[in-house]
């Protein structure tokens, strides 16, 4: 491979990405403030136009703080790769540590350098979304303390469980010969469907308190849906979201028919049981139509081809030297070219966003017409229309931004089928 050639392809990716984001946020941003004097016909008798302009104003920041967040990833990203950073955070440390810690211990060095710089840019655009934009429309519950804590507590939460798995990987890539590639893709599954076992159970009460649900007019509702729907629960858990965030949710863990069902306490204050058990339905019907499995699935043959790739492109000094790293010649290069890979490989899959996301929606429907038939059609609308209003959710959205990136139909198509739906019966 010509290294011109991988400059070339990079950078065209890069613009071609960026401009595609620009021009969809544009068109986004134009069609909300279009539609910012008016509540949308369908919800005119549920939304008071005061919360409409609410959700237009919050979306409108949002979008402005995501084109300022792209702009900084594209500097951040160029001055990685083609403006040499990386070449000389791996000259320094090569010198400094190759010597003294070996291979393993100079390439861990380099993987955690890079990760630690990217959260030193990270962390102020992160805070200037809490303590700014969540801030100022009402949703932010952190205290500065709580989000310095959680950053630090993340951090170390990624420190022991990236590092093993980064060491194993490096090693395998080492030393398994030419078909490093599959071991460890073998690998990388068996960690991923052990951090969904331990995840429960060990990180998450790290972040949030989760109690029993006391409600237990509420406990039999749930449990006979469960049972209806043919699930085992594994307890039913309360988690103090609004600790951080007034944004509501509800979500299960746990492989297999028994199920943990964790839901935010934000979720219970503003639905009613009815509401509730429909949410619940909703979930329950992405199980019974394995869309949690073959997305597990999909994410694991793309990964494959994840690894394959990252497999011939360590051997080529053009992907090395196009992306502006000279490859070393006393060491390996295999956290190098994982690095260059990570980099260039978002600008790509960004125009492959469009076909998941359809995917995405076509499920959510599906969940939708599950829950209408397991729990009442009226009070899956009413909670979807409660969650969108408070959450702040624009109901006007750019046709063609729906289209590219949003894993959830708009309101107003959900309830336009669920209505229909019901009309159908
Ligand atoms: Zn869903």
């Amino acid at each position: 491979m010509q290294p011109s050639l991988v400059t070339t392809l990079f950078v065209v990716f890069v613009l071609a990405s960026a401009l595609t984001r620009l021009w969809l946020d544009g068109r986004q941003a134009r069609h909300v403030a279009r539609h910012r004097e008016a509540v949308p016909a369908a919800f005119a008798h549920v939304v008071n136009l005061h919360s409409h302009q609410r959700a237009a104003d919050y979306t409108l920041e949002k979008l402005g703080f995501g084109i300022l967040n792209g702009l900084i990833g594209v500097a951040v990203l160029l001055a990685w790769t083609l403006l040499g950073g990386l070449d000389a955070l791996n000259l320094a440390l090569r010198e400094a540590l190759l010597p003294h810690v070996g291979p393993l211990g100079y390439q861990l060095a380099l993987l955690g350098a890079f990760s630690v710089i990217s959260a030193l840019v990270d962390w102020p655009l992160a805070a200037y979304s809490t303590f700014r934009i969540e801030q100022r429309h009402g949703f932010n519950r952190m205290t500065w303390g709580t989000w310095v804590g959680d950053q630090l507590k993340q951090s170390l939460v990624g420190v022991v469980i990236g590092a093993p798995i980064a060491a194993l990987i490096l090693w395998l890539m080492g030393s398994a010969g030419s078909a490093w590639w599959l071991w460890a893709w073998a690998a990388w599954v068996a960690f991923t469907l052990l951090l969904m076992v331990i995840f429960p159970i060990f990180i998450a009460p790290l972040f949030n308190k989760f109690e029993p649900l006391a409600d237990t007019a509420l406990a039999d509702r749930v449990q006979s849906l469960m049972t209806r729907c043919g699930f085992q629960a594994k307890g039913f858990f309360v988690m103090d979201g609004s600790r951080r965030s007034a944004h509501a949710n509800a979500y299960f863990t746990g492989l297999g028919a028994a199920k943990r069902v964790v839901f935010f306490d934000t979720l219970l204050n503003k639905l009613s049981h009815g509401e509730v058990e429909a949410v619940l339905a909703h979930e329950l019907g992405h199980f019974k139509h394995k869309h949690v499995l073959k997305r597990m699935v999909m994410m694991f043959v793309l990964s494959l081809g994840g690894f394959a790739l990252l497999g011939w492109l360590s051997q080529q000094i053009g992907f090395y030297l196009g992306l502006g790293v000279s490859p070393n010649l006393d060491a390996p290069n295999d956290a190098l070219a994982l690095l260059l890979l990570m980099m260039a490989l978002p600008p790509v899959m960004y125009f492959v966003a469009p076909v998941m996301s359809h995917f995405s929606r076509r499920d959510e429907y599906q969940a939708d017409a599950y829950a209408c038939a397991q729990a009442s059609g009226t009070d899956l609308s009413m909670a979807l229309i409660k969650l969108y209003k408070d959450n702040s959710s624009t109901l006007t959205p750019d046709p063609l931004y729906v289209r590219f990136y949003y894993s959830h139909p708009p309101a107003t198509e959900r309830l336009a089928a669920m209505s229909a739906l019901s009309a159908a019966h």
